[in-house]
């Protein structure tokens, strides 16, 4: 049987009334991904990047956090807010960039360069989070690399790209990378951005900064998801070309309806920030499916990871 759209909208009216049902009956609060399904969006309590949703959490009077994103999110959030129930919809929605950095890496790198301090992009495991001295975001990257004056070289993991965009902005340290990348951000080209600035020639360019180099070189401003709302609340501009995971237009469009967004390609999409449906978040919140809890032992240090972080102004 073919749904109509009509049955289609009815189906999501119903869920919705379901979701906002079983969120009373289980204290919980939903927070959202900004890359998350618009119909998501619309659910949120709180809609942010990964690292603010974390620490909103901890402000979150209720006992269950349904978190709609992915899972090293979920597990950031777990880390700290040991006493909340941390729900992630989709257990399978990972992030392919976290999963391309392992213990034996870190380990083979510290040995290759005893001198060095590991920096971990917030977008990793928490194994991976445990072992680094210090995390960052993609906002903050640059400015924890320059607080750490007791050392000039930096081991960055696991994203080339923002690694490399941080030697470009601390050029005094020797940054060590690794060779992961955002399967997403990396599928926008240098011809892609090329090709929609031709066709909007007054727009404004941001990029985020997993994108490659030669990318990331044509933007008017290289910036986290949470940065391109701040640049685009001042700019004088009316018109932008996003850099990023398409998702956010979404959020763009909504909070700024006099201004004009464009997505710089079709391909910037995250396919496991799409799994989380209505159908699975109804679901996340009857069953309470799936938990996410970080070990104790692991969860501790990689807590000193993120405080460490949270510490520098
Ligand atoms: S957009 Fe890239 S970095 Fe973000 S969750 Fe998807 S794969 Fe991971």
């Amino acid at each position: 049987m073919v749904r109509t759209q009509q049955d289609e909208t009815k189906y999501r009216e119903e869920l919705k009334e379901r979701i906002a049902e079983l969120k009373k009956d289980k204290d919980a609060a939903i927070i959202v991904h900004n890359y998350q399904r618009p119909e998501i969006q619309d659910i949120a309590d709180i809609k942010g990047d990964s690292l603010a949703l974390s620490r909103a959490a901890t402000r979150i009077g209720n006992d269950v956090i349904i978190f709609c994103g992915v899972r090293f999110m979920a597990e950031s959030a777990s880390i700290l807010n040991p006493g909340k129930k941390i729900i992630l919809p989709v257990i399978e929605a990972g992030c392919p960039l976290a999963d391309m950095v392992n213990l034996d890496q870190i380990k083979a790198k510290r040995q290759q360069f005893p001198d060095a301090a590991v920096v971990c992009y917030v977008n990793s495991l928490a194994e991976i989070k445990a072992e680094s001295d210090i995390c960052c975001t993609s906002g903050n990257a640059v400015n924890i690399v320059k607080s750490l004056n007791e050392y000039r070289k930096i081991i960055f993991i696991p994203d080339k790209n923002l690694g490399l965009y941080v030697a470009s902005q601390v050029p005094e340290k020797e940054i060590i990378t690794l060779e992961g990348f955002c399967p997403s951000h990396v599928r926008l080209s240098k011809a892609d951005v090329l090709k929609v600035k031709a066709s909007h020639p007054g727009a404004e360019f941001l990029v985020h900064p997993e994108c490659y180099p030669e990318v990331v070189e044509l933007a008017d401003g290289v910036c986290s998801t949470k940065q391109m709302f701040d640049y685009i609340e001042v700019s004088k501009c009316k018109e932008f070309i996003i850099g990023t995971e398409t998702g956010l237009l979404y959020g763009l469009e909504k909070k700024f309806p006099g201004r004009k967004f464009y997505s710089a390609s079709v391909n910037l999409l995250c396919a496991d920030m799409k799994l989380t449906t209505l159908g699975w978040v109804a679901h996340a919140l009857e069953f309470m499916e799936h938990e996410i809890k970080v070990p104790e032992n692991i969860r501790v240090k990689a807590k000193r990871t993120l405080d460490r972080m949270l510490e520098v102004k």
